[in-house]
Parts: structure tokens; C-alpha cells; sequence
């Protein structure tokens, strides 16, 4: 008697349970987007795994200067416009992250990208009077937004690449979370957004790539977090025995020089780590450390194209470093 009474509860928490499973069921999604492999798992229903990638292909409208139709492209052909407030909240918070970042943050560096080709793929090295010619007009200072109204200088063209997966991704983690999803993560193409915990309660385990070989340098065990990743290794060429990188220090005009290989920001917003990332890429270690120890909103990890690798002490407890950096590894302190 007692066993079928136990049998009867059981299944009773069963069916108690049976509609919250299948809400929270596995759901993944690979798509093509923003120029990038996406893959998408989140653990609730197929509707919210749709609209985020709804979402994806809406934000990429907006944001792609590849697209002669998006809202950043109808800015650079006429010279600024209105904005729909979605890309004016953007753009005005991408503007006020370059300020804090003293310009090494600077969408307005879009026509010297495109000169060195990393937007077509027709890689090439600008002359030097080309570059002094471009120069002039790069400088986010140039850029204004008065409610939707954006104004450029003269000249002047912006790519929101810098920040768009992570912004992106902010975007998903909002609208996931208000569909009730509780778990998930996204990867937008080395933009990781982890949303809670894995099923399990652990918090999910994210590889950072080795910027100087294969596989990976370090793991860091996150919750909540967007774990973003800036490397010259992503879209490069080599000329004459020189690699050129994507990522451009905005006061030369050419990729930045400064020893690192790959930022990797760990931050509570999709678009602070994607920003910084990018950022202390051009500011190099030392300002890198310097922003780290003013601000104390994220933390890092810097790896040198010499091998050496450096954490901010916050990480101290969740990253496990590759066995090929451990004796290379240094803690940065506050
Ligand atoms: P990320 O991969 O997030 O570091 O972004 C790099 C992309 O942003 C490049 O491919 C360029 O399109 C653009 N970019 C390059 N340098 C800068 C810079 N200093 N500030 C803003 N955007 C940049
Ligand atoms: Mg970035």
C-alpha cells in the first residue's frame, strides 16, 4: 500500500512538474549573423529561441555598414539623420564609452578600416598621405545626438562593429529574460553572453582561444556575465613579412602596436565588455591596468604576443589557466 501511495506521489510531482520541463527544454540554434557563426542555447521555449534570433537578424539591420540599407549606413551616406531611439541610445552610450576610454574607442575610425580593406576582405597597406587624408575626420567628438537627430563632421563615417555583438547580445539577455528564460548561452561569435547557471547549478565554463597557438590559453567559470574577446588574430593579412591587424589605434591610423595579442573583458553588459575589449587592445598593458584599477567595473585578462598573460585579481578564483601560461601568468591588483 505504502509503495503505491509513493508511486501515485511521485507521479503527481511528475505532471507538477512536466510543464515547467518542457518550457525550460534544450534549445540551440546556429545561425549567420553580423558576419559571424552564432550558436544559441537556451533552456526554454521554442518561441523565445525564435525571437532571439529575430532579434539578431533586426539588430544587425540596423547596425551592418555592409548593408546600404541599415540606419548606420543611411548616416554615413547623408552625413548623420534621424535614428530610430533604440540607435540613438546606442550610439550615445558607444560615445560616451569612447570618452571614458580616452578615444581609444572610436567608431568614427570606419574609413580608415575600410582603407586597409578589413570591411570588403581586399586587404591592402594605405599610403601614409592616405592615411594623413583620412585622418582628419576620425574623432567621435565629431559625432552629436540631440533626442534621435545624429550629426557627423564632415567626411565623417561610423561602424558600431567595435560593440554591435555586444550590444547584441544585452539586447537577447533583456528580452530572454523577460520570456522567462532563466538559463542560456550565447555565443556571437566569440561574444559570450552566459545567462545564470548551467542546468546543473554550476556556473558555465567558457575557453578563452590562445591568441599565439592553438587551443586555449585559460577557462573562466562565469554567471551572468558576457566574457568578450578582442584579438589581432581575427582578421589579419600579412605583407611583407608584416602582419596588420583589424583593430586601429584611432590616433595613427594603422593597427594598433602594443605588444598584445588578445583583451578578453569579462563584464555584467555585453557592450562594456565588447567596448573595452577593443579598447584596451589599442591602449596597451599599462593604460589597460591603469583603467582597470580607476574603474573597477570589469576585469581582464591581457595576453602578450610574447606569451606572457595577465588577470586582473578578481579572476584570481575562476580562471584556470592552460598549463602552457601557468608560469606566465601575473595577477594585476588593485
Ligand atoms: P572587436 O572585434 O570588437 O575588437 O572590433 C573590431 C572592429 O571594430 C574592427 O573590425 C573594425 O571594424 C572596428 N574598429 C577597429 N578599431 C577600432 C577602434 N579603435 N574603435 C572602434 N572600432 C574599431
Ligand atoms: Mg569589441
Amino acid at each position: 500500500m505504502k509503495r503505491i501511495a509513493r508511486a501515485l506521489l511521485l507521479l503527481l510531482a511528475a505532471l507538477l512538474l512536466l510543464p515547467s520541463c518542457k518550457n525550460a527544454k534544450k534549445r540551440t540554434a546556429t545561425l549567420f549573423c553580423m558576419d559571424t557563426v552564432m550558436d544559441l542555447t537556451i533552456y526554454g521555449s521554442a518561441d523565445a529561441l525564435a525571437e532571439a534570433e529575430e532579434t539578431l537578424r533586426a539588430t544587425e539591420k540596423a547596425l551592418s555598414v555592409t548593408d546600404a540599407a541599415s540606419e548606420i549606413s543611411a548616416l554615413n551616406q547623408n552625413g548623420g539623420g534621424e535614428v530610430s531611439p533604440a540607435v540613438a541610445a546606442l550610439l550615445s552610450e558607444v560615445l560616451s564609452l569612447c570618452g571614458r576610454t580616452g578615444g581609444a574607442l572610436d567608431p568614427t575610425v570606419y574609413p580608415i578600416v575600410r582603407a586597409w580593406g578589413f570591411t570588403t576582405g581586399e586587404h591592402r597597406v594605405p599610403a601614409e598621405e592616405e592615411l594623413a587624408a583620412l585622418l582628419p575626420s576620425v574623432g567621435y567628438a565629431g559625432v552629436t545626438v540631440d533626442g534621435t537627430r545624429v550629426t557627423l563632421l564632415a567626411g565623417a563615417q561610423i561602424d558600431l562593429g567595435s560593440v554591435g555583438k555586444g550590444y547584441a547580445a544585452d539586447v537577447l539577455t533583456a528580452q530572454l529574460r523577460a520570456a522567462g528564460v532563466t538559463r542560456a548561452l550565447l555565443n556571437l561569435g566569440g561574444n559570450v553572453q552566459a545567462i545564470g547557471t548551467r542546468p546543473d547549478g554550476n556556473p558555465w565554463r567558457v575557453a578563452i582561444k590562445d591568441p599565439n597557438g592553438d587551443g586555449y590559453a585559460a577557462t573562466v567559470a562565469v554567471t551572468d556575465r558576457a566574457v568578450v574577446t578582442s584579438g589581432g588574430y581575427e582578421r589579419c593579412f600579412e605583407r611583407d613579412g608584416i602582419v596588420y591587424h583589424h583593430i586601429i589605434d584611432p590616433a595613427t591610423g594603422k593597427p594598433a602596436q602594443t605588444g598584445i595579442a588578445s583583451v578578453t573583458v569579462i563584464a555584467k553588459s555585453g557592450l562594456l565588455a565588447d567596448a573595452l575589449s577593443t579598447a584596451l587592445f589599442v591602449m596597451g598593458l599599462d593604460r589597460a591596468t591603469a583603467h582597470w584599477r580607476s574603474e573597477r567595473d570589469f576585469e581582464a585578462i591581457i595576453i602578450l604576443q610574447n606569451g606572457e598573460l595577465y588577470l586582473t585579481e578578481g579572476l584570481e578564483p575562476i580562471l584556470t589557466v592552460d598549463p602552457a601560461y601557468a608560469g606566465k601568468a601575473t595577477v594585476i591588483r588593485a
